[in-house]
């Protein structure tokens, strides 16, 4: 029986209030007053130049590729460790996905191994920030410059998390998050924001949001009528959604603060194992922040990840693993060039992720602690 399971949402006691509030004041559709104070919100906390809010972070990097305007064959590098999402919002614009490997440290895109990867057809490098926790940005902004290279941050995790004191989200020319019933912050299941950093892409990310119509520089005044004057799609959500997150979004430091409080709780727990070598803990390198998405370990094989959770699943807590390789999966492998992406697959073997909710207690991380002690005893 599990009594702990993986993820479990969390309300903060105001999700109700607001949508009811929506609901109340007849304005159901997208972008409504919710809507507008959420990405508010992240222009004013984050320094961000524009957001929009989405119906998911796979529509936020959906905009993000249509934003790149990518010609057929034109080369997008992309982790192989990650969401599927990340890789499919390209593939859909008709790029050649080129998966890069992960570093020895963590699970983030390799920066060392950027510069190999790319030729005369690279258009853009999509840093996954894994686990919240920044990938190496100077490196990989140094190789995009070099070759003028578009940076897209998939920042899906990434909520509230830093680079030297840049804000994730804030540094590549566009990003997306994800408001997912399992990230820190949620829009009641599903939910996303593009982030729009370099001035070039603002009046088209408006236009795709707005289903290709110049409908918000209409409302602006700016134009006397508006119509169909580009692509786009259905991408924004409903003011029901953006009151749910409004609800979440206002109470992000009682959030923040209670994960971070569990993350550092595993973290002095199984630091003795970690230091006699069973497992190694998330790492943290030091130009980024812990913004307590993730607690995960990394065992030495397969065989030892899969004994655990089975362990820890008879103790009554749910733990599981994380991404396969993209660049072996059914759907890819045959386009994959071939080159072999160890470390990828080592954490797709080894990787294990532990509860973390709001909701869980220190009682509760204490005891998963001690089932995986007594795994090792
Ligand atoms: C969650 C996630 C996504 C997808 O976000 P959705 O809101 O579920 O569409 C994309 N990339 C990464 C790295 C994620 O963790």
């Amino acid at each position: 029986m599990i009594q702990i399971p993986f993820n479990k949402p969390h309300l903060t006691g105001k999700e109700a209030h607001y949508m009811y509030e929506a609901v109340y004041e007849c304005k159901l559709s997208g972008n409504g007053k919710f809507t507008k104070r959420c990405q508010q919100w992240f222009q004013e906390r984050y320094g961000f130049r524009k957001t929009l809010l989405t119906s998911s972070g796979t529509d936020a990097l959906e905009m993000c590729a249509m934003l790149c305007e990518l010609q057929p064959g034109d080369e997008v590098i992309i982790p192989s460790y990650t969401f599927v999402s990340t890789a499919l919002a390209f593939l859909r614009e008709g790029a050649k996905v080129v998966f890069a490997d992960s570093m020895k440290r963590n699970p983030n895109l390799d920066a060392e191994t950027l510069e190999a990867l790319i030729t005369p057809r690279t258009r853009v490098i999509v840093p996954v920030h894994y686990a919240g926790v920044a990938c190496d940005m100077d490196a990989i902004l140094a190789v995009a410059n070099r070759h003028g290279l578009l940076v897209v941050e998939d920042a899906a995790q990434a909520i509230d998390s830093y680079y030297k004191s840049r804000p994730l989200g804030g540094i590549g020319h566009l990003a997306a998050f994800s408001f997912h019933e399992t990230k820190n912050i949620t829009a009641g299941g599903e939910g996303g924001l593009l982030v729009v950093n370099d001035e070039r892409f603002v009046r088209r990310a408006e236009i795709l949001w707005e289903k290709g119509t110049n409908r918000a520089e209409f409302f602006r005044g700016e134009v006397n009528k508006y119509g169909w004057v580009d692509m786009g799609s259905s991408f924004l959500p409903s003011e029901v959604n953006a009151a749910f997150l409004w609800a979440q979004l206002e109470n992000i430091e009682d959030i923040q603060a209670k994960r971070k409080a569990l993350w550092q709780r595993y973290w002095e727990q199984l630091r003795p194992l970690a230091d006699k070598g069973f497992f190694s803990l998330p790492d943290i390198p030091e130009y980024a922040t812990n913004n307590a998405h993730m607690f995960y370990l990394v065992l030495p094989d397969l065989e030892t990840r899969t004994a655990l959770i089975a362990h820890l699943r008879e103790q009554g807590a749910q733990a599981v693993f994380h991404y396969l390789s993209l660049h072996s999966s059914p759907y890819y492998h045959s386009r994959h060039d071939g080159r072999a992406l160890p470390e990828c697959d080592r954490y797709a073997d080894c990787l294990v992720r532990l509860p973390l909710y709001y909701d869980l207690s220190i009682e509760q991380v204490d005891s998963i602690c001690e089932s995986i002690s007594t795994y090792y005893r």
